[in-house]
């Protein structure tokens, strides 16, 4: 992997400073949305999920945003820490997407990123809680995307985004189906843990994705 410590400090938690782009009293307006859509849903027991979790984890980036991307749903790393893709295999692949998608276009896009939904899946399945072992993960189903759909839509309405981008299947499945009529342009790709698995950055499906983003950016003429 090419990224470098300081590049890191690109990738920010949150940045909600932007009062020179916004005005104070729209900055105020955003950074209230904020707070407010965290305090309502944090209480959430809407689905199953809320008792494998031990905490919400709803977005990180910039909002308003150019681009809203979304995964899944959050991993053992983002659950600890609280921000969507901060574990080892999102936050390497996906911030790296962002800088070398960064270096490639004139002007770089801000960007949001969060998941279908808020809460750690994990599989009790056929789990002994007298192995010493953790639940396996598991993916979030049809229903509980259902279940955080307003949430997520509550972060769209945030987020404003004036593009899509959807990370792997499970994504797609969980959210497409809210996004029919928001009408902005949506692009899909990899999920950023496959292309880890198939190599990293030099894998070709890593390859793809970047030119996948790069052409759907520059054709967007943010
Ligand atoms: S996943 Fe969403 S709907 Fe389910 S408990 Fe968490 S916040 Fe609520």
């Amino acid at each position: 992997m090419k990224l470098e410590q300081d590049k890191y400090q690109l990738i920010h938690a949150r940045d909600l400073t932007r009062e020179a782009t916004y005005g104070v009293e729209l900055h105020k307006k955003i950074v209230e949305s904020c707070s407010r859509h965290e305090d309502d849903w944090d209480g959430c027991k809407r689905c199953p999920l809320h008792k494998t979790a031990s905490q919400k984890v709803y977005w990180r980036g910039t909002v308003p945003c150019d681009i809203l991307f979304v995964g899944e749903a959050p991993g053992r790393d983002e659950d600890s820490l609280g921000y969507p893709f901060v574990g080892k295999a999102g936050k390497k692949i996906f911030d790296l997407l962002l800088l070398d998608s960064f270096d490639r276009l004139f002007d770089p896009f801000s960007y949001a990123v969060t998941n279908a939904v808020s809460c750690l899946p994990l599989d009790y399945t056929d789990h002994d809680p007298t192995s010493g072992k953790l639940p396996p993960l598991r993916q979030p189903t049809l229903a509980e995307g259902e279940k955080c759909r307003p949430r997520f839509l509550e972060m769209l309405d945030i987020a404003d985004p004036r593009a899509i981008v959807l990370m792997g299947k499970v994504a797609k499945k969980l959210v497409k189906p809210a996004l029919d009529h928001w009408g902005v342009p949506i692009l899909e790709i990899y999920h950023p843990a496959y292309c880890l698995r198939q190599g990293g950055d030099s894998a070709l499906s890593y390859k793809t994705m970047l030119v996948d983003l790069v052409e759907f950016v520059t054709n967007l003429e943010l």
